[in-house]
Parts: C-alpha cells; structure tokens; sequence
C-alpha cells in the first residue's frame, strides 16, 4: 500500500510539475509580450510630444521673422505645454519604478485631510477650470496617517482623470467621510463611467481603456502609480460606476489608527 501511495504521490508531483512548467512558459511569454507592449507604449508617448516640440521648435527657428506674433505664441505653447507632459511622464515612470522596487518608501504622519484635499485642488485649479468641484470634507474628521506628498499625487491623478474624461461644465464631487474604522474618500465624476470588464484592470500599469484615445492625452501610469501610493500607505482603491447616472466613482479606503487624533485635538494640544 505505501508503494503504491508513493508512486501516486510521485505522479501527482511529476503532473504539479508538468503544470507548473507550461504555466511558466506561458508567464514568461506573456511577460515577453507585455515587455515589448510596454516599449512600444513608452517610446510612443516619449517619442509624440518630442515630435511635436521638435515641429513648434523647428518652424519658430526658420520663421520667426515672417510670423505673425499669435503664431509664434501658439508655437510657443506648444514647446511649453508639450515639454510639461513629458516632464510628468517621466516622473510618473520614476514614481512607477520606485513603487515596483519596493524603495517607495511613504513618510507618514497625522494628518487633517482637508488641508491635503485644499493643496490637490490649488494644484489642479489649471486643469479644472471648465468643471464645477464640489468639495465634502467634515471638519471633525478623525486625522489620518499618510504620506500627504504621495496622498496629494493621489488625489491630483484621480481629480486630472476626472477633467480628461467628464464633459466640461460637469460636476466633480469629491468627499470624505468616517465608516467606523476607516476614512473613505470618494471622488466621482459625471463622465463616460468605465466598462465593467475595466474596473480593476485600469489599475494594470499602461493599461488604458480606449487604448486609441489620442485625444485624451495619457499614459496609462496615473491610477497604477494611485494604487501603489494608497497600498504603501496601508490603504486600498477601487473604482466602480454611478448607479444614479454615468460616471466614473474611486474610493480610496484608509484604515482610521485607534488613536488618531482629530483636529480640535490637535488644536488644544497647540493650545
Ligand atoms: P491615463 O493616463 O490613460 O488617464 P490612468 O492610469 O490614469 O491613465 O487611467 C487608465 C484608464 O482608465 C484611462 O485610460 C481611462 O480609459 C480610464 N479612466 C480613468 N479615469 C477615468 C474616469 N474618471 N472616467 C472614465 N475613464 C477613466
């Protein structure tokens, strides 16, 4: 009996074996595949702005003298607003990089979210300024523990995608609230929403839904980069859609520490 147990055992092995092999060929394909995605996504957004510099830099050189002084403006623009969309993308693939090395390292300290919520909106007023921003924030709210340099990133990433992909003249709310042993904050827009199949992928590095959308400027870091600023702070994000009409909702979820002061606290230890 024990023979014949060990030969069993010894197949089941040899067939977890045999699994596990065409399991990692086909990871290794697929980290292949993804490699070369990767590549051929990076050097398009590296390479359109740049081409696009070059074109605005290129014709100001030659002509400069024969052009009217809108066009030379425009052109200017062009350089300007083209060099800072490469200046992002490539801190977003910094941040990306520190994330996937594990040298993210957040410095977290107490917090009022109100003050980290006022900072992203001073900061995205530029991109915002056709959508209306209503903000929720209750002023006795708990304080949190978070890094508020990456939790502002956060919020700026998911206030920016808000402006890319709802309609100018929509609404953004963007609320906090306490559920008993966490702090949720919710941002929610007025736009498309996201395909079901979508929801957790558009968390995938590079992953973008209307992978041909040119107009709507992206890379596909923003909510990859959010996901891993929120779990190094020890939180979680997920995205869903509005039930009352189209619209895309994040909520971030952050654990509430049991000792988490809240502001009056703060305010009458200053005291
Ligand atoms: P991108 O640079 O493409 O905006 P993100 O990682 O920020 O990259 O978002 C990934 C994809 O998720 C986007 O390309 C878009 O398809 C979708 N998405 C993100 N935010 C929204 C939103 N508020 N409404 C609709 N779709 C969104």
């Amino acid at each position: 009996l024990l023979d014949a147990l060990a030969d069993q055992a010894a197949l089941a092995i040899e067939r977890v074996q045999l699994v596990a092999d065409v399991d990692n060929a086909r990871l290794a394909e697929e980290a292949g595949r993804l490699r070369s995605a990767l590549l051929t996504s990076i050097s398009h957004d590296l390479k359109t702005p740049l081409a696009a510099i070059m074109g605005a830099a290129g014709t100001l050189r030659d002509y400069q003298a024969a052009l009217p002084e809108e066009d030379r403006v425009e052109l200017l623009t062009t350089v300007t607003d083209e060099s800072e969309r490469l200046n992002r993308f490539i801190a977003n693939l910094l941040d990306m990089t520190r994330i996937e090395s594990g040298a993210m390292e957040p410095n977290a300290a107490f917090h009022y979210l109100g003050d980290i919520v006022g900072s992203a909106l001073r900061r995205a007023r530029k991109i915002m300024i056709h959508h209306h921003v209503d903000v929720r924030v209750p002023s006795d709210l708990p304080m949190v523990k978070v890094d508020p340099v990456l939790f502002e990133q956060v919020l700026f990433n998911l206030l920016d995608n808000a402006a890319k992909y709802a309609p100018e003249g929509s609404t953004v709310n963007l609320q906090a609230e306490r559920d008993e042993a966490r702090i949720l904050v919710r941002i929610c827009d007025e736009g498309p929403g996201i395909p079901a199949n979508d929801l957790e992928r558009v968390f995938d590095t590079f992953y973008r839904v209307r992978k041909g959308d040119h107009v709507r400027a992206g890379t596909g870091l923003g909510l990859s980069i959010c996901r891993g600023f929120i779990e190094a702070m020890g939180g979680t994000i997920a995205a869903e859609n509005r039930t009352d009409r189209t619209g895309a909702v994040f909520t971030i979820n952050l654990p509430l520490l049991p000792n988490s002061p809240n502001l009056k606290d703060m305010t009458a230890l200053k005291d």
